[in-house]
């Protein structure tokens, strides 16, 4: 990638040799527990982002599980199968559950008696929320604006710090007109600009696509990118030449108004887009670029933070 930076990449504190102090293993890769003081900046992080909520935006808070039914019908299982964690349970009567139960006792694999549930893991903090809209009636004329957030699973294991199975992610959705979404995004891609500034990271903005599952995938991913569906904010977390998204601007057109029938108050179809923070990755980014001594780092960006 050859991505101009705004504010040049400083020497950055390589996430190896830091990683111990922030984020603790679990045996599983991609999945860590979190000590205090990446909490602490975290927390800094999500108080910051609720400063530049606008007026008239709904909050909600989901849990990390959302129905099945939900993410099959939005597109998310053709799109992302290989992501789609889903929710498997032990039922039936007292007898079959023992069973299960025996056979791990005695050595034996008990997951065959396991049955998917109606529950997934929640692969977004935007995807919940389109048929919750939607059970409300029309879209007023000014376009809704909602601030959601959510515990998100991807299976995508890897050994990088900065690509996490199971991760925190908040969101800004605009649900409307096209020309609402347009302006919705346009704003936050410059607002994005002054949030990376005032926590002192170099940043690029560039176009994206996301990683649709298999060939068909490849195209899909194309004409997502030529139609301008996809940004990221850019932070050289772990390099310059491969640097992390850690903020994308998402506009669906209207994939999820037809889906779950959210009309706009003259009866169209609605629009919708989102502006993500990927809030681990956002944390992981000030360490790599201030340090890991939180009185170390600049003055204006602690104030951000409140660190
Ligand atoms: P996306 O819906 O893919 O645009 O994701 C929104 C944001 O979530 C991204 O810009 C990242 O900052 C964050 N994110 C996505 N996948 C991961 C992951 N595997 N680990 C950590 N953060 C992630
Ligand atoms: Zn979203």
């Amino acid at each position: 990638m050859n991505l101009a930076f705004k504010q040049p990449p400083k020497a950055t504190h390589s996430l190896d040799s830091i990683a111990d102090a922030l984020l603790l293993p679990s045996g599983i890769d991609g999945v860590y527990a979190r000590t205090a003081v990446f909490e602490q900046v975290v927390n800094g992080l999500t108080d910051l982002i609720s400063e530049y909520r606008e007026p008239n935006t709904e909050v909600l808070r989901f849990p990390p599980v959302m129905s099945r039914r939900q993410v099959e019908k939005s597109g998310y299982l053709k799109s992302f199968p290989h992501f789609l964690g889903c929710v498997s349970c032990l039922s039936g009567e007292e007898h079959e559950i023992r069973a299960a139960l025996d056979d791990h006792e005695s050595g034996q694999d008990w997951t065959p008696a396991l049955a998917p549930a109606d529950l997934v893991l929640s692969p977004a903090a935007c995807y919940p929320l389109y048929p919750l809209a939607a059970s409300r009636g029309q879209i007023p004329e000014q376009g809704l604006l909602f601030d959601v957030a959510c515990d998100c699973f991807r299976r995508e294991p890897s050994k990088m710090l900065d690509r996490l199975q199971s991760f925190r992610m908040r969101e800004y959705v605009c649900i409307g007109t096209p020309g609402q979404i347009d302006v919705f995004r346009r704003r936050w891609m410059k607002l994005a600009e002054g949030f990376a500034a005032r926590l002192g990271l170099s940043w690029g903005i560039d176009h994206a696509s996301d990683p649709f599952f298999g060939r068909g995938g490849k195209m899909m991913a194309a004409s997502q990118v030529e139609q301008a569906l996809k940004f990221e904010l850019l932070i050289p977390v772990r390099s310059a030449e491969q640097p992390t998204a850690c903020m994308s601007f998402n506009y669906h057109r209207d994939h999820f108004g037809t889906t779950w029938n959210i009309r706009t108050a003259n009866g169209e179809v609605a629009h919708t887009g989102c502006v993500a923070f990927g809030i681990d990755r956002l944390a992981l980014a000030l360490f790599a670029t201030h340090g890991l001594e939180l009185l170390r780092w600049p003055a204006g960006v602690r104030k951000a933070l409140t660190v």
